[in-house]
């Protein structure tokens, strides 16, 4: 049981009493709770000993012990890489756990987008090795000023793109594709890849789902990308969809209203700074 209790006062500022609410709070609310804390606090403590992890092989990276050969060199490259993967699964489950219990707070402030585009799809193209993928980006010259959270906006930016370079094969291309709505902006990533079968889609937004498909295995991935998409979507107050056909490719479209949610001013925002 939680109890919270306020005060009421007659109009003389005389205390009149209490009101006291009592709220049950269920055994599986309870245990959702919980379950919410626990990946908390596991994914923050696995984190601290992959960082030295990471350090020490920086390190040896570096030849403090002497010169390496290059399959040593090879060897310590893999298990960076999969240092990385890991850090990534556990940034995923501690945005997921904090957004399930409210803890995401954005720091709205005015970004440009189109710059904010430019640099992120860069970001993206430097990692993206092994297959030859098209991209190419059409960004109106005159998008308005926007009121949002630059990091998670390039998150948003990097799940989509990134999905659609993973679930492409080969040959195919991307379009990155902003337009201009009256107080929105509209950002649609379309691909030429595989798809989602049709069954699945009702699903794909759904934490830990993996559509089965031909490159499922080789991308790689938790299921948790999409889920956190459409939550820092939802919390901008916009709005995410996706259209797709098996075989032929998927357009994930997402509207944000350039004016942030109504609670932004730009004193709020100098209180934050
Ligand atoms: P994952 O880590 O598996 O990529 P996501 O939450 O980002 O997780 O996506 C969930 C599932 O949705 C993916 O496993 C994949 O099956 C499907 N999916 C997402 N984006 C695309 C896309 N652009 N084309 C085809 N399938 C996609």
């Amino acid at each position: 049981i939680r109890a919270s209790s306020t005060p009421v006062f007659t109009s003389q500022s005389e205390w009149l009493g209490s009101v006291v609410v009592y709220h049950d709070i269920t055994a599986s609310e309870l245990a959702d709770r919980m379950k919410t804390e626990f990946v908390a606090t596991a994914s923050h403590e696995l984190r601290t000993p992959l960082t030295s992890i990471s350090g020490y092989i920086d390190l040896l990276m570096l030849n403090t012990l002497g010169p390496l050969t290059e399959q040593q060199r090879q060897f310590l490259s893999v298990v960076k890489n999969n240092i990385e993967r890991l850090n990534a699964i556990l940034n995923d489950l501690l945005d997921v756990s904090r957004i399930e219990s409210g803890k995401v707070r954005l720091q709205r402030k005015p970004i440009n987008l189109d710059e904010l585009i430019q640099s992120t799809v860069m970001a993206i193209h430097q990692q993206w090795s092994g297959k030859q993928i098209s991209l190419a980006l059409d960004v109106p010259d005159d998008l308005p000023p926007m009121i949002a959270d630059p990091e998670r906006m390039r998150q948003i930016i990097t799940n989509l793109i990134s999905n659609a370079y993973k679930y492409t094969r080969d040959g195919g291309r991307i379009d990155v594709v902003v337009s201009n709505g009256s107080d929105s902006v509209t950002l649609a990533v379309k691909d030429s890849g595989v798809g989602i079968a049709a069954d699945d889609q009702q699903h794909i937004f759904t934490r830990f789902f993996r559509s089965e498909n031909p490159l499922k295995e080789q991308a790689g991935g938790t299921g948790l990308g999409l889920n956190i998409t459409k939550s820092l979507v939802e919390l901008h107050g916009g709005k995410i969809w996706f259209d797709s056909e098996e075989g032929r490719g998927t357009t994930f479209t997402v509207q944000l209203p350039v004016g942030g949610d109504s609670d932004w001013t730009p004193a709020s925002w100098l209180e934050g700074v």
